[in-house]
């Protein structure tokens, strides 16, 4: 059995107070770690206290991005080497925030899931349609394609360790959810996928979240189904009930 993983995605929201004031409130009311994975990606000047808040509790932290090299002339950027140097357990790679406003590629996003597993940091790929994509019935297409990008060149027992997130594009900050069976069908695309590339051991391993507008009312559903392993949450996540509440459905 996959254990599911819950990581929320603060974006940039929160004053740094209020940062501090939330994890110190979830830290101690968070599921056990050997029921679900609660993850919270924070900015990063915010990452090394919440690690701190983190320690010794079930909590765990991880960055929204990071640059793929270790150390270099990259003004403003933050590297795998730095994330790990101050025990950061996840980041989220890829999101459609990134690859729509920053011009992230495809290519650039591989070097980084590279880079993170070389230092230890769990990867969170993400992946996921535009609704004109959706529309002209391309979703398929556009994951399996994101997916073998982001992997190209990893072996089977880095994969099992990975967590793919699909966000369909249309459905984040919108309020608009994939049902629950649409998600989990693409869900279980993608881990078809893996399986095609990667054999059926990663394909059984690797988590698989569903991203989009997931809030206390909709969680139970989506991770009922088959292939949910658990979710990306932005919105959500951002006030303390209604993120306990989603980690306590899982
Ligand atoms: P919302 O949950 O606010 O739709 O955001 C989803 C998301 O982008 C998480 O990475």
């Amino acid at each position: 059995m996959r254990k599911p993983i819950i990581a929320g995605n603060w974006k940039m929201y929160k004053s740094f107070d209020e940062a501090v004031d939330f994890a110190e409130e979830v830290r101690d009311k968070i599921p056990s770690a050997e029921k679900v994975d609660s993850v919270i990606c924070a900015p990063a000047i915010y990452l090394p206290t919440l690690v701190d808040i983190a320690t010794e509790t079930d909590l765990a932290i991880g960055a929204q991005n990071m640059h793929y090299e270790n150390e270099g002339a990259f003004t403003g950027e933050v590297s795998p080497a730095q994330l790990s140097s101050i025990h950061v357990d996840y980041v989220i790679l890829g999101h459609s925030e990134r690859r729509e406003y920053f011009n992230e590629t495809d290519e650039a996003i591989n070097k980084k899931v590279g880079a993170a597993i070389s230092q230890g940091i769990v990867p969170i790929i993400c992946c996921g349609e535009t609704l004109e994509e959706k529309e002209a019935g391309k979703t398929e297409a556009k994951v399996v394609y994101q997916v073998t990008k982001a992997l190209e060149g990893f072996k089977s027992e880095e994969v099992k360790h990975m967590v793919i997130a699909y966000e369909p594009i249309w459905a984040i900050g919108t309020g608009k959810t994939a049902t629950a069976d649409d998600a989990n069908h693409v869900c279980g695309f993608i881990r078809k996928t893996v399986g095609q590339l990667f054999g059926l051991d990663a394909a059984n391993e690797i988590r698989i979240q569903y991203g989009g507008s997931v809030k206390p009312e909709n969680i139970e559903e989506l991770l009922s189904k088959e292939h949910i392993d658990g979710a990306l949450v932005g919105g959500a996540s951002l006030e303390v009930a209604s993120y306990l509440k989603i980690l306590e459905a899982a």
